[in-house]
């Protein structure tokens, strides 16, 4: 489904990726693991159009899509969940999900019935739908970065640390429910400091290191440890 070949992205001068390339399959959870500074945030930018490659190749569903604009990537099924939950503090849950959806021509009867959809996924959000974004914990506001992202339909949903700050309860429930998105259809490329919990749900892991991937495997190998030294204590 995503391809990434000899990918290489600079800040100025700064290398961030080299020769970065990784694959994920359709239906899969790909966890895109490793350090601070690995490269891993870099990479998802590169997919989404946010930062153009200075060498290589992305191909999505048979395309080549390194040279497009994001707004063209979302357009094909793309959607980045950035770190950090980037959602809008000053308008309420419901906008902000719906907000989520304009990147496709929809009527409003169909937002509202893949809003109830989204809704199924994270009935915590509820009670919530009338409050402004400020006011959310760090885990409710992941609920709405993730859910305004899945209003858009993606056929690949890529997620940078979803679990980063949040109490280890809502962590665990936070996993859960992107393995429940990715059974109901939606391929996942997630971004993770913690190998482990993202490793219990993913099927294939890669480990970057220095702009590059320095370890690839099946999940559950990789969980097993063989690769551990790369790993660390996360
Ligand atoms: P983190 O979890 O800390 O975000 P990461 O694996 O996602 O780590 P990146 O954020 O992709 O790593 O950073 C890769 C490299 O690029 C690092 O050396 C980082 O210092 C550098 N870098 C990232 N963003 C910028 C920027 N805006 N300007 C200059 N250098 C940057």
């Amino acid at each position: 489904m995503l391809r990434l070949n000899g990918i290489e992205t600079r800040y100025g001068k700064i290398v961030a990726l080299r020769n970065m390339s990784l694959e994920v399959r359709e239906g899969e959870i790909v966890a895109l693991l490793g350090m601070n500074g690995a490269g891993k945030s870099t990479t998802l930018k590169t997919i989404s159009g946010l930062l153009r490659p200075k060498a290589g190749t992305i191909e999505f569903m048979g395309q080549p899509v390194d040279q497009l604009s994001p707004e063209e990537i979302v357009r094909r099924g793309i959607i980045h969940v950035p770190e950090g939950r980037k959602i809008f503090p000053g308008l309420t849950v419901k906008e902000n999900l719906i907000l989520g959806a304009t990147s496709r021509k929809i009527s409003m009867t169909q937002v509202k019935q893949e809003l109830q959809e989204i809704l199924d996924i994270f009935p915590e959000l509820i009670p919530l739908l009338d409050q402004l974004g400020w006011s959310l914990s760090g885990g409710q506001q992941q609920m709405c970065a993730i859910g305004r992202g899945l209003m858009a339909k993606p056929k690949l949903l890529m997620l940078d640390e979803p679990s980063l700050g949040l109490a280890p309860l809502i962590v665990q429930n936070m996993f859960h429910t992107i393995q429940k998105i990715n059974r109901n259809g939606t391929t996942v490329l997630l971004v993770e400091q913690n190998a482990r919990q993202s490793l219990a749900i993913a099927h294939r892991g890669y480990v970057a290191e220095a702009g590059k991937i320095v370890a690839s495997d099946e999940a559950s190998n990789l969980l097993n440890g063989i690769h551990h030294a790369y790993l660390g204590a996360a």
